[in-house]
């Protein structure tokens, strides 16, 4: 851990230590009824814990990023009904208890410290909006309801604020998507900061009702494993892209949706040229991470809604799906820009040895350009896969471009000297 990032963890625990205190002193002590009440949420939260055990292992197993913690039900609703100090006690005692069954020995403890503070500052940032306009549960009136959707978006910024900034500093190049979570994870947060609302309305009319909220938690719970499942299982761990299957099945299911209107699809194929001697080199857990900076290169050079995979081994595919105009034109602009993106790509590693930096990369890319019509995958890919080895031939580091019959306006590849191979379909040289 750095010493900035030390310093300002110590910093956070010590601002959520003694907001409490200053509460704690400031408000009369709980009586029986809060009493009951932290019991009741201190003891669901371990519940919840205990009743999803397997599902959570799981899920941290699989995890991709960031995610949403469930546990946010019992605290943010002790945030809204609880006296400050005991709304951080839950939060505390849940956190720590959550940690101690699914997070360790993975998690160090100074983590778990660090984003139990960061919830404790949550719960009492949600509790003095949420006091301030005068909107708690007790007695909730409509009026009340968008104090209480307010205290959420306070809660959430200030967790995620926090969370955002220690990742920040400890992660060497910081991915603003990974810091701030993704956009369903922040939606799966604020589902969880409703139910918790309604826990702290059922809390105040009759502790019993409390118990209700538990299944649909857990089963919430289930349901966000499904997902991380079913991330994990498209996506390519070395580099963060989809894997060949879910390219492939996502691929087959963009072609059919887009709107032939659109014009013109196409699709790379491609191949690190001579990748063998970077391994041979400089190790194979260096070639590891030049193919994710890859990744991110080629990421980085099109737009969201095109597909990126990793077909295998130093091998990528990209589905550019209805460019805007220009058809060949277009798709072999994206491809040259992916060449000399590669090409200009300065890989820097950090070794027991000092920082090792990788440049001199190249990548050969062969394009496919389908017509509007009548373009399946399998055949995008077998031209594709013809201009690649075209390319290989003349070279490397260039790009080369098949078209299949029927296609329009047919554009010369700019690097030339192959002669079209055989097959139902046209290479352009020059
Ligand atoms: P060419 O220009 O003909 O494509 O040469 P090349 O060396 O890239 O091609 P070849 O197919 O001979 O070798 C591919 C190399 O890619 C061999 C293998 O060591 C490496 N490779 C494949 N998958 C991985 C991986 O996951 N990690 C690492 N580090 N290397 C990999
Ligand atoms: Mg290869
Ligand atoms: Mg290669």
């Amino acid at each position: 851990m750095s010493h900035r990032l030390a310093v300002s963890v110590l910093v956070v625990e010590a601002t959520a230590i003694g907001l409490v205190v200053a509460a704690a002193v400031r408000t009369p002590g709980p009586g029986t009824v809060q009493l009951v009440q932290t019991a009741m949420l201190a003891g669901l939260g371990i519940l919840h814990t205990e009743a999803a055990i397997g599902v959570e292992r799981l899920r941290r197993r699989v995890m991709v990023g960031n995610h949403a913690n469930l546990s946010s039900v019992w605290t943010f609703a002790g945030a809204l009904v609880l006296p400050p100090a005991c709304a951080a006690g839950v939060a505390v005692l849940v956190h720590l208890h959550v940690w101690a069954r699914t997070g360790r020995p993975r998690v160090p403890l100074y983590r778990s410290v660090y984003s139990a503070a960061t919830i404790v500052l949550a719960c009492l940032g949600a509790a003095a909006v949420v006091g301030y306009l005068g909107a708690g549960p007790e007695p909730l009136t409509a009026a009340g309801i968008p104090g209480i959707v307010l205290g959420s978006c306070v809660y959430t910024t200030i967790n995620t604020g926090l969370v955002a900034g220690a990742i920040a500093m400890s992660a060497p190049q910081p991915d603003l998507a990974r810091v701030l979570g993704r956009w369903d994870d922040n939606l799966l947060e604020f589902a969880t900061l409703s139910l918790g609302a309604l826990t702290a309305v059922a809390l105040v009319v009759n502790p019993w009702l409390v118990l209700l909220a538990l299944p649909p938690l857990v089963v919430l719970h289930r349901a966000v494993l499904v997902r991380h499942l079913e991330e994990a299982a498209s996506i390519d761990g070395k580099t963060g892209l989809l894997n060949a299957v879910a390219w492939h099945a996502q691929a087959e299911r963009l072609l059919r949706r887009s709107d032939r209107s659109a014009g013109p699809r196409g699709v790379l194929v491609l191949d690190l040229d001579h990748f063998k001697s970077v391994n041979d080199t400089h190790g194979h857990l260096v070639g590891d991470q030049v193919l994710a900076a890859v990744a991110g290169a080629l990421r980085a050079e099109v737009r969201e809604r095109d597909l990126v995979g990793r077909f295998g081994g130093e091998e990528f595919v990209v589905l550019l799906a209805g460019p805007a105009a220009g058809a060949s034109v277009e798709l072999e602009a994206v491809a040259e820009r992916i060449r000399s993106r590669v090409a200009a790509l300065r890989v820097e590693i950090p070794t027991p040895d000092g920082p090792l930096s990788v440049s001199g990369l190249t990548v050969s890319i062969g394009v496919a350009v389908a017509p509007a019509e009548g373009a399946d995958l399998r055949t995008l890919l077998q031209v594709a896969d013809t201009a690649l080895y075209a390319a290989k031939r003349a070279g490397r580091n260039v790009v080369r471009t098949g078209t299949l019959p029927g296609a329009v306006s047919p554009v010369a590849s700019r690097h030339g000297g192959e002669s079209p191979p055989g097959g139902g379909w046209v290479m352009h040289g020059e």
